[in-house]
């Protein structure tokens, strides 16, 4: 019985979708998003909080300041709320309504970017701003993209979570944003079990890997500024999603009465199209990581009108024909 006196402290360190009879393919996946804070970003938020008080930058007093697509920035306003901290988030237009708002539920302040810079994208002018707020004096950026305490949250939970419940694991797949989890997961499997092969999934037009910058809709995987965090030494292959295929993966896991968000469809797709290339006679155990749920996705992935309107209506014709031949 898991009796806990943070929110943090909560982890389903040990939860898995048995995809083989669903997918047909040897893949589980490795729920992260039942957590307070509803996403994997909780290992991480708490992890940089706690070397910030260790490293003696974040004070009594201090406020939190860090540019998110949203999932960072509902961990940090719980670990700022369980911690007795202040915190402002700098997200921008792609940013969902509810996730805002439970960021504000939580006691943080949000400033939403609505214009990306012409070349760095959203991310750039994010933490552009983020800069201007810390030329005041009270203010402790964590900046994920280049805080070690960010990879080093997986490399001590992620990492030996999937190895604790699938010693004989062949292949992992893991999403790539601020490249936290990748980096911990793939140290980690490198040192204490080398035959792993870590392959990292993006999304089409994400600059992550080196390829061109193209518009991509759907928050979490990608950036438009490469990652300090990001050590490709470590990483065994890098697949690219597009997000038509995202959507499709979604919503077919959907069907099957499982709501997850949007990066679990990318992850997926990749796993799915690596696993019928490299391994069709399925002799291999692979994990994926599912990084959140798909509540805060009703407004976009599983919103019929979305889909027509930011795609086209071919993708949605095509999803309804699949929904009919589900027996
Ligand atoms: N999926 C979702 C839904 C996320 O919110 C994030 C973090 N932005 C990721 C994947 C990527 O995780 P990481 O930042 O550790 O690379």
């Amino acid at each position: 019985m898991p009796v806990i006196s943070t929110p943090q402290e909560f982890n389903v360190d040990d939860l898995y979708v048995d995809l083989r009879r669903l997918s047909g393919h040897p893949l589980y996946l490795k729920c992260e998003g039942f957590n307070f804070a509803g996403s994997i970003k909780l290992k991480a938020a708490n992890e940089m909080v706690s070397a910030a008080v260790r490293a003696g930058t974040l004070r009594e007093g201090a406020t939190l300041v860090e540019s998110s697509s949203g999932n960072l920035g509902v961990a940090l306003a719980l670990v700022a709320a369980s911690r007795g901290y202040r915190f402002l988030c700098v997200t921008d237009a792609r940013c969902n309504l509810a996730t805002r708002q439970l960021m504000e539920a939580l006691g943080a302040r949000v400033h939403v970017i609505t214009e990306p810079d012409p070349q760095d994208g959203y991310l750039g002018a994010r933490i552009r701003y983020v800069k201007q707020v810390c030329e005041d004096e009270g203010y402790v950026w964590l900046n994920q993209y280049a805080n070690p305490a960010n990879w080093m949250a997986h490399y001590q939970s992620t990492g030996p979570e999937i190895l604790k419940s699938f010693p004989e694991v062949d292949v992992v797949f893991i999403g790539a944003g601020s490249t936290g989890t990748l980096m911990g997961c793939a140290r980690y499997f490198k040192e204490t079990k080398p035959s792993v092969r870590v392959v990292a999934v993006d999304s089409v037009g994400s600059v992550t890997f080196g390829t061109p910058a193209q518009p991509r809709l759907l928050p979490g995987l990608g950036t438009s500024v490469r990652p300090p965090l990001l050590d490709e030494s470590f990483v065994d292959e890098v697949l690219h999603v597009a997000e038509r295929d995202t959507v499709r993966a979604c919503r077919t896991l959907l069907r099957h009465g499982f709501l997850f968000g949007g990066s679990t469809g990318t992850v997926l797709s990749g796993a799915a199209d690596w696993l019928t290339r490299n391994r069709p006679d399925g002799d291999v155990t692979a994990v994926a990581i599912a990084p959140d749920l798909g509540d805060r996705y009703l407004d976009t992935v599983y919103r019929d009108q979305w889909i027509s309107d930011s795609y086209d209506a071919e993708l949605l014709a095509e999803d309804a024909m699949l929904a009919r031949r589900l027996p």
